[in-house]
């Protein structure tokens, strides 16, 4: 049998950190075993082809199960399979995390997870070290100094008029000289793979973590020959992402008894939170015929966000994103002219993971319950009228030309009815394996699993709380701190 101090499942965002920090400790080995290739496809590092990247080699290709808020659709809802994992099939947008955020997840029981705690963390993302000397590895987004686009400009500053909205920005992206950067080129740069410590293992699918009694001993794998077990002396660290990590403890009987019973599952634990509490963002198109062309720096569709505020909301509810010209959703014609998507960055809809069966190969059953919750709704039927108003700005009168999507809806009834048409996922699943002190919470907060020896999750899925930009910083970020734990707790 094979045997690492560390084995880290899935070489997605957080993945990547982790075999890179852990791996800089020449005394201890790691494993990285990823389920995807260790490369993708040429056409996964053009900015500008984002919609089409989503392209079968590289996702898992997952469904939802029907929405029922959503008028029983199901959602294609890939997520990425390669190393690099979603960072590879993403939008490429890096938004640091919001402190009021971290403020929120205190709030939720993740004692020590304060904006304080967690600013040096996403610092190290960004290649900021300790003051003194530069982080690295790192990513490079915002390195390019590429300025923005007339269409850019003109949106930042019709945003900025309107007083309802704020943090309106031209953001980071991560492209490096006019390709994507995904987490594994950033964090697993030549130097970092060759080390003797750091073996990474492709194309390889982790069935299920191994216990003995109360300790996890490693993992078993599935190869072209069988199941092999592979061992981890100090810890196993699963970073399959919100949908790979529940899946995987669920598998292994750590997860709600009731569910494992019904698809034949020995309980090993009984942890409830296991797959409950999914989130996702919703999202809303908001599509306009050309005026003119509306054009981006990189080729990337999506160059300006902000964040709409009510006078009677705590905190923001809804992001805009731009989208603009030439944009090409995957199977479907270029974008016509420029929009938004309108995206719910607070859900109160709470959905779950479980599985169709006991059998690994099955896809699991993903239900994010978007606009389950009527008041995720209600946002965005609020979020569309505050969008208009910006569209109504001189800054973007050379731009404007007829909304084709929702198109003619006015009433408050019209606009839930298209939003429920129209709507859907923004594709940042997390929390479904949430840090907190509630004793439904999974994890502890320093994102051990309860009950289990060994064994900790370190990706979306521990998210306990809001989440108001995209998520990927954010991930970053407590990978980076996950590493600094373990490394803790190694002594
Ligand atoms: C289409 C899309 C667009 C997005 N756009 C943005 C954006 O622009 N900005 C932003 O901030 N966020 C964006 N996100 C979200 C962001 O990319 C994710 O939140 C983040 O990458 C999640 O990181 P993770 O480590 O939790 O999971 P992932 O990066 O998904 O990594 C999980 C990895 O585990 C592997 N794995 C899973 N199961 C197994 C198994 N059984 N055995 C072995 N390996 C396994 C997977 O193949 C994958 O590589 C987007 C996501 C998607 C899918």
């Amino acid at each position: 049998m094979h045997q690492f101090d560390y084995v880290i499942v899935g070489g997605g965002s957080a993945g990547c950190v982790l075999a890179s920090r852990l791996s800089e400790d020449t005394a201890v080995t790691v494993l990285l075993i990823e389920a995807g290739d260790p490369d993708g496809p040429a056409l996964m590092r053009d900015p500008s082809a984002w919609g089409d990247q989503v392209i079968p080699e590289i996702h898992w290709g997952s469904s939802t199960v029907p929405q029922p808020g959503l008028g029983g659709r199901s959602l294609p809802y890939p997520r990425g399979k390669v190393l690099g994992g979603s960072s590879a099939i993403n939008g490429m947008i890096l938004l640091p995390t919001l402190p009021s955020d971290l403020d929120d997840w205190v709030a939720n029981g993740a004692m020590g997870w304060d904006a304080d705690a967690l600013a040096p963390c996403a610092a190290r993302v960004r290649g900021l070290g300790d003051g003194q000397t530069p982080a690295t590895p790192s990513v490079h987004a915002g390195q390019q100094g590429v300025s923005a686009t007339p269409f850019a400009s003109a949106l930042v500053a019709a945003l900025k008029d309107d007083g309802l909205w704020h943090d309106a920005q031209v953001h980071d992206l991560m492209i490096v000289d006019g390709r994507r950067e995904t987490v594994a080129d950033a964090y697993l740069p030549p130097s970092v793979l060759a080390r003797p410590n750091l073996t990474v293992r492709a194309a390889t699918s982790v069935v299920r973590v191994a216990l003995s009694g109360d300790r996890c001993i490693g993992v078993e794998a599935a190869t072209p020959t069988g199941v092999e077990l592979i061992g981890a002396s100090r810890e196993v660290l699963l970073a399959a992402g919100a949908i790979g990590s529940p899946r995987i403890l669920l598998a292994s009987g750590i997860g709600p008894a009731d569910h494992l019973g019904e698809v034949g599952i020995e309980v090993a634990v009984d942890s409830p939170g296991v797959g409950a509490r999914l989130q996702d963002h919703a999202k809303q198109p908001l599509v306009l015929r050309p005026g003119s062309t509306a054009t981006t720096s990189h080729g990337q569709f999506a160059e300006v966000s902000a964040l709409l505020q009510t006078a009677d909301e705590p905190h923001a509810r809804v992001q805009l994103l731009s989208l603009a010209s030439g944009f090409k959703p995957a199977g479907a014609p270029p974008f016509p002219g420029f929009g938004f998507v309108l995206n719910v960055i607070d859900p109160m809809s709470r959905g779950t993971v479980r599985l169709r069966d006991s059998d690994p190969s099955s896809q699991p059953l993903i239900d994010p319950d978007i606009l389950g919750d009527p008041s995720d709704a209600s946002v965005l039927v609020a979020a569309i009228r505050a969008a208009r108003d910006v569209i109504a700005s001189p800054h973007l009168a050379p731009f404007r030309g007829e909304e084709l999507v929702p198109g003619h809806a006015s009433t408050d009834d019209e606009l839930e009815q298209a939003v429920r048409r129209t709507a859907g996922t923004y594709f940042h699943p997390y929390g479904s394996c949430r840090m907190g002190q509630a004793p439904d919470a999974p994890l502890d907060v320093d994102l051990s699993v309860r009950g289990v020896i060994g064994l900790r999750v370190v990706d979306a899925s521990v998210i306990p709380g809001r989440v108001s930009v995209n998520p990927h910083a954010t991930v970053l970020a407590i990978a980076e701190r996950a590493a600094d734990l373990i490394t803790q707790a190694r002594g």
